[in-house]
């Protein structure tokens, strides 16, 4: 038993582009938060019998006033991530033989989601390599082979907006109008938006939108946001038929206990980064660190101009360098972490993504330096 207790987290104070956790970095407040309420179903000293309804601490006003006001969407709940807000709603929208429409770049949680909802997938086409982008038409002609090959339309589009691969930012307002002249509610799934970029689910015609909060919104987790309409409200948000004031879909209450407090630690924060005038500095820094990586030699792959933090690179160089030496694929992860940098995974050179998301230039710097001294030492 002595390998349990407590541990130290050695990656902690390494620099870090791992996609996964740059936006999910805890502030000052959150951390002070996750201490403070730690304790199992601490926010329910007070609970009134709905999470939501709890006025201290102030998860109702947060989870009916600010977070609406956030995503601009009229409503809006707590779910346990991202996916459970995806399976939230396909769910409560699914019928037996139905299926929904699914951009190609989806994270795989949306698949698993919708087969767990029991609803078959129509995959809207990416273009090819190497931009792979996600457009209205790919839309179009999804809800056309779909409606052919189940014999019955959608009962859901899904767009991911970014992709958690390339940071392909599509044309979500005009897949969006697609969707809705076939009538086919409309969820946009921000897990890599909400929380790092300026984001209106009303102005790109979403009925659902979901985030994650340990991903993208400076909290830990497991914990999600998902809005909704007013139109969809009374389905994807009814109550109990036994217990009135429980929702189904929440199984009565979602993030019941400290993840609620880190994200509304965080919250002020993230309001503050996620202003046009701060995403615009991210997309700045990412593009500057994604031309110095192509004068090392790597391809970025994806939208160009880039206009995300999140940031594929095909990396022939490296790649070249582990067929050469005895440690194979391995020598990247070492020499990286030698300088304190972390995230990318072990083993892989042939091509990686990261993300710049709040590094300062100076650690990018740092970073590009590293790649470069690397190359120079194995050549
Ligand atoms: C990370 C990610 C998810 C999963 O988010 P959770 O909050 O962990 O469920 C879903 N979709 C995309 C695009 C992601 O990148």
């Amino acid at each position: 038993m002595t390998r349990f207790g407590f541990i130290e987290r050695r990656t902690r104070r390494d620099i870090n582009l791992m996609p996964l956790q740059t936006g999910g970095t805890l502030t000052p407040e959150a951390r002070r938060a996750l201490v403070e309420w730690g304790d199992g179903y601490s926010v329910c000293d007070f609970c009134p019998g709905t999470l939501d309804d709890i006025k201290s601490p102030p998860i109702d006003e947060f989870v009916h006033e600010a977070l609406p006001k956030f995503l601009d969407m009229d409503h809006a709940r707590l779910t346990g991530g991202a996916r459970e807000g995806k399976f939230a709603v396909m769910h409560a929208l699914g019928e037996r033989g139905g299926w929904i429409v699914v951009d190609e770049n989806a994270h795989y949680s949306t698949f698993v989601a919708a087969e767990r909802a029991g609803l078959e997938v129509q995959v809207a086409e990416r273009t090819p390599y190497p931009e792979y982008r996600i457009t209205p038409e790919a839309y179009e002609r999804a809800i056309e082979q779909g409606t052919e090959r189940f014999g019955r339309p959608p009962v859901l589009g899904l767009l991911t907006y970014p992709d958690g691969n390339y940071g392909n930012l599509p044309d979500a307002a005009s897949i969006g109008r697609v969707l809705h002249e076939h009538d086919v509610p409309y969820l946009v799934n921000g897990a890599y938006a909400i929380g790092r970029m300026p984001f209106s689910g009303k102005k790109l015609g979403a009925d659902f939108v979901v985030g994650s909060g340990h991903k993208s919104m400076a909290s830990a987790g497991p914990i999600g946001v998902l809005g909704v309409s007013d139109e969809y409200a009374p389905i994807v948000l009814r109550k109990s038929k036994r217990f009135p004031i429980k929702e189904v879909e929440a199984l009565g209450c979602t993030a019941r206990g400290v993840v609620a407090m880190t994200l509304i630690a965080s919250f002020p924060h993230v309001v503050e980064r996620t202003t046009p005038e701060r995403w615009e500095r991210e997309v700045q820094n990412a593009q500057w660190f994604s031309e110095r990586l192509e004068e090392l030699g790597m391809v970025q792959v994806g939208d160009r101009p880039h206009m995300h933090d999140l940031v594929f690179f095909i990396t022939e160089p490296l790649y070249e360098i582990s067929k050469r030496t005895k440690k194979g694929g391995y020598f990247l992860y070492r020499e990286m972490k030698k300088r304190g940098i972390h995230g990318i995974k072990p083993g892989l050179t042939r091509h990686f993504k990261l993300s710049t998301y709040g590094v300062e230039r100076e650690k990018l710097k740092m970073v590009v330096d590293a790649f470069r001294e690397i190359i120079e030492k194995y050549s």
